[in-house]
């Protein structure tokens, strides 16, 4: 029996789904019409908060939660802005909705502005998605002609109107307030937190910032009902299908749509087709996009005290544990955007910190000095190490670095560097030994691996 499920995938194999007459003969804009026709703001914030979605973007956070974090003030616009500036090495997820199917992430945005009361939506699209910007453009054009969008969407007073605006490429403008800043029309750095989005984001007003994959679940939410929705779930407060990535030593590597709650074997094994050489076993994987600790295929799960959120798995492998918000946190790892790297024994875990430094190094805003030096000294010291200059103490050094980087910083930029090198020492430790003994030329990442984990040269 396949794990896929095929909801927010539904029209992915239609051909020219992304045109709105073939859309709506498979159903595109029927939610929307319902939410505006049929449903109070109210009730529709109800149903998303029934739906248990954990944001999609990497954070996790509660979208209904975030949602009801909302307070505008009397004579407050509220804006609604779509985070499309997907740019996490080993996740592409976003992209396929947008070219794929680009009328169901209108058509979320229609129900979202409705919920929370907003008459602008900005969908910020990283600039090197072409097609996918073409394809929304296009969609938004034919909505509006339609009368979808407008002044009476759906014959409803509740002005409605989307705007596409191109990234130009930098990885931190993914992140919310350095991609408000970029949207406002100035260099994309973060913002300091509080005030966050929601009571100050968009141009000075109350703000939500919602992941293209969150957005994107809306029909289904309202057309099934949220606590169904919820109920596809597997996990307890994590609800509904979501999309898996998964990229590297695989057979099948690609976009699914399953249950949340899953196992990395199950990604791996079934949706994924196995290890791509049958000669060379599995050796770690990156869960969740290149800034989520990885999971060496070794790990057994050590919690013999019931309190403890994965006891129910204590003895058993990493590799069987639900992929969850909570449970990879407790597992030492983070979910992220469950765009998985798989990695075979071929791999050297030395070169793989080397590429995902230098990514982060160089798409570091430079704001705060623990990130800005931190990350330069984390690949000064891992190009050292791989071209056989390493020092005795420099693996205890690149440990020293990334704990000064963790917390420290305006952003979680430092923190997503600095936790996937502490894996990388921590699981791998005699690896790197080893390289700073001098091993470290003669074992190289191999192209496809390279590309994945942040295409350093
Ligand atoms: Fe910029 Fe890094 Fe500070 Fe984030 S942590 S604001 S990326 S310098």
């Amino acid at each position: 029996m396949t794990l896929e499920m095929r909801y927010l995938t539904a029209r992915y194999d239609v051909p020219d789904a992304h045109r709105l007459e073939v859309a709506e003969r498979h159903g595109a804009y029927a939610a929307a019409r319902k939410a505006l026709t049929q449903m109070t703001p109210e009730q529709i914030r109800e149903e998303v908060k029934a739906a248990h979605i954990r944001g999609r973007g990497g954070a996790g956070f509660p979208m209904g939660v975030k949602w009801g974090f909302l307070r505008p003030a009397p004579g407050q616009q509220v804006y609604l802005v779509v985070n499309a500036d997907e740019g996490e090495p080993g996740t592409f997820k976003d992209r396929s909705i947008m070219e794929r199917d680009p009328h169901r992430l209108v058509e979320g945005c229609i129900i979202a502005c409705r919920a929370i009361g907003a008459h602008r939506c900005w969908i910020y699209v990283r600039c090197e998605l072409a097609l996918a910007m073409q394809r929304l453009d296009e969609a938004i054009a034919a909505a509006r002609a339609r009368g979808y969008l407008g002044p009476r969407p759906f014959g409803v007073p509740h002005e409605i109107e989307i705007f596409t605006h191109p990234g130009a490429g930098a990885y931190i403008c993914g992140e919310e307030t350095a991609l408000l800043e970029s949207l406002e029309g100035r260099r994309g750095e973060p913002r300091l937190k509080p005030p966050f989005p929601a009571v100050r984001g968009a141009f000075g007003m109350p703000t939500i910032v919602n992941n293209v994959e969150s957005i994107a679940h809306l029909p289904d939410v309202i057309t099934m009902g949220g606590a169904a929705f919820a109920a596809l779930g597997r996990l307890p407060g994590e609800g509904g299908t979501r999309l898996y990535g998964v990229s590297g030593h695989v057979k099948k590597p690609g976009i699914y749509e399953a249950p949340s709650g899953i196992t990395l074997r199950e990604l791996i094994y079934d949706l994924g087709g196995g290890m791509l050489h049958e000669d060379r076993p599995l050796k770690a994987v990156i869960p969740g996009g290149s800034s989520t600790p990885l999971i060496p295929a070794s790990l057994v799960v050590h919690a013999p005290a019931p309190s403890h959120p994965l006891h129910a798995w204590h003895g058993k492998s990493a590799l069987d544990v639900p992929m969850g918000v909570e449970t990879f946190r407790a597992l030492g790892s983070m979910l992220g955007t469950c765009g998985a790297i798989v990695m075979d024994s071929s791999v050297s875990m030395v070169e793989v910190a080397r590429n995902l430094m230098r990514f982060y190094a160089h798409e570091s805003c430079g704001q705060c000095t623990p990130c800005r030096e931190g990350t330069g000294w984390l690949v000064d010291i891992m190009d050292r190490i791989c071209e056989g200059r390493g020092r005795p103490e420099d693996v205890a050094l690149l440990v020293d670095v990334s704990n000064d980087m963790m917390g420290n910083t305006i952003c979680a930029l430092a923190d997503g560097t600095a936790m996937p090198m502490l894996a990388l020492v921590k699981y791998f430790h005699e690896e790197f030994l080893e390289a700073v003994r001098g091993g470290a030329r003669d074992r190289r990442l191999d192209d496809s691996t390279r590309a994945l984990v942040g295409g350093a040269p």
